[in-house]
């Protein structure tokens, strides 16, 4: 017979976040904490990190802890323009809490142009820092529209993020 774990399934919990931006002249371009050389940037209320906000919105959702704009509504005025690294860590803070911390993640960018590749690395190390974890944990790919679609006719950006979180 198999042994069957004593571990309570429910120590591991997955979730999911997605997030979107419109690219605008005059706005910086700032992906997974890292400032990307680019003619356009992403619109919003804080400093606008779409790889950020997919990832905030997987490890609150992992937690049933509701979702980015809930804990940090864009019609705050404290919000105006933050680091979305600070936003990250308060998000995490939350998740720990609860008494989780986190197991791994796996995200994906879509964005038409500039090529995310050469800044991967980066951006793992600052997203591993921000969680304290090896930056082996910390997957990020990259795609682009296939020139179909806001993605591919350049006009936005958009993240998918995949958590697991798993009890302290
Ligand atoms: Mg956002």
């Amino acid at each position: 017979m198999t042994q069957i774990s004593r571990n309570n399934p429910f120590d591991y919990r997955v979730g999911f976040g997605v997030d979107i931006h419109q690219l605008v002249e005059g706005r910086p371009l700032i992906i997974g904490g890292v400032e990307i050389d680019s003619p356009v940037g992403a619109m919003g209320h804080s400093d606008s990190d779409v790889l950020l906000h997919a990832i905030i919105d997987a490890i609150l959702g992992a937690a049933a802890l509701r979702d980015i704009g809930f804990h940090f509504p864009d019609t705050d005025d404290q919000y105006k323009g933050i680091n979305s690294k600070i936003l990250l860590k308060k998000a995490y803070d939350l998740v720990k809490e609860k008494g989780y911390q986190l197991g791994n993640l796996d995200t994906t960018v879509m964005l038409e142009a500039p090529k995310l590749n050469p800044h991967i690395p980066k951006m793992q190390e600052i997203i591993a820092d921000v969680f304290q974890v090896d930056s082996d944990r910390i997957s990020i790919k990259a795609t682009t529209g296939e020139k179909m679609g806001f993605v591919g006719e350049g006009k936005g950006i958009r993240a998918y993020c995949s958590a697991l979180i798993c009890k302290m």
